[in-house]
């Protein structure tokens, strides 16, 4: 695996690919590596001839200081993670690569980022929309692949890229899930085996809602309040749980008003901030 942590070297990597007529498949993360990761890098894999994976711990879009000083670092498990996959090349800048000035650009996503993430993390879509148009221009990508883990980042960035005729292809990946159904995250690092397991309500919440909305006895609003009795009970702060349209991730009163919903759910295990969703399909 080649490792480049500057962009002329990358650039010039690029054009010898380029020269082959090779494929790029982008694969952009945080470290921390996990199965969720991999198999976004393993879908790259299958659809391109060359996989770049970049590392990068994007402080714009950090809301909370602390998140950022105690975001998991695993740098050299990662890299090993990375060869394992036949990753082709790994992208590290550093931040000053990234961020040469003080300015941090401004870009405004209307009502999709009044909501849920958006609503609750001031900035965090500016921060990711800014170090994800900084990396496509950058990596010059054919394909780059995002999880629906963060299914709200992909409407972002879907909307970047078309927005701002971006020269790439956006593909979804679905969550990837640990046995217990908790979405696999970085974040997850920091939880403790008690934790781990209270944790597991996010998923089990998104289910009994899904159930709830197919039954049909409850309004959008009763399913709300079933659920945040739920969280109460466990005493796990819930930051939000919302059914919305999954393509402009506004609410919805009803099922029937829209072609296809997510439920998605924002809450605090300790002070440990997790997020999960799950699309419901016509069929599920
Ligand atoms: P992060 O390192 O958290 O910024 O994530 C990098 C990419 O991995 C993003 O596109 C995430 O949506 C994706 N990702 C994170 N967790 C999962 C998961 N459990 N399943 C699928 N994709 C994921």
């Amino acid at each position: 695996m080649l490792i480049f942590e500057t962009i002329s070297q990358y650039q010039s990597y690029l054009n010898s690919c380029r020269l082959k007529g090779l494929k790029i498949g982008f694969v952009p993360t945080m470290g921390a590596l996990h199965e969720g990761h991999l198999s976004l890098l393993r879908e790259a894999k299958k659809a391109c001839d060359i996989v770049v994976c970049s590392i990068f711990v994007n402080p714009t879009q950090f809301d909370n200081p602390d998140d950022l000083k105690k975001y998991p670092n695993t740098i050299e498990i990662d890299k090993k993670l990375l060869k394992e996959e036949a990753c082709d090349v790994l992208f590290s800048p550093k931040r000053e690569l990234m961020y040469p000035s003080n300015t941090v650009l401004s870009f405004n996503f209307g009502d999709l980022e009044k909501v849920m993430e958006g609503k609750h993390r001031f900035g965090h879509f500016n921060g990711v929309a800014l170090i994800v148009s900084k990396l496509l221009h950058v990596i010059q990508p054919d394909k780059a692949f995002f999880g629906e883990k963060d299914l709200q980042q992909c409407r972002i960035i879907e909307t970047l890229v078309e927005d701002l005729f971006f020269n790439v292809e956006i593909i979804r990946c679905p969550i990837v899930r640990e046995t217990n159904g908790l979405a696999k995250s970085s974040r997850n690092l920091r939880l403790d085996e008690t934790e781990k397991q209270k944790a597991t309500i996010l998923y089990q919440s998104l289910l009994k809602a899904k159930q709830l909305l197919k039954e049909q006895s409850l309004t959008i609003s009763n399913i709300k309040k079933e659920i945040s009795q739920l969280y109460q009970e466990a005493e796990v702060y819930l930051e939000y749980f919302e059914i919305v349209d999954a393509k402009s991730l506004q609410n919805i009163e009803s099922i029937k008003q829209v072609e296809q919903v997510a439920i998605c759910v924002a809450a605090y295990i300790n002070e440990i901030r997790l997020i999960d969703n799950l699309v419901l399909n016509e069929e599920a």
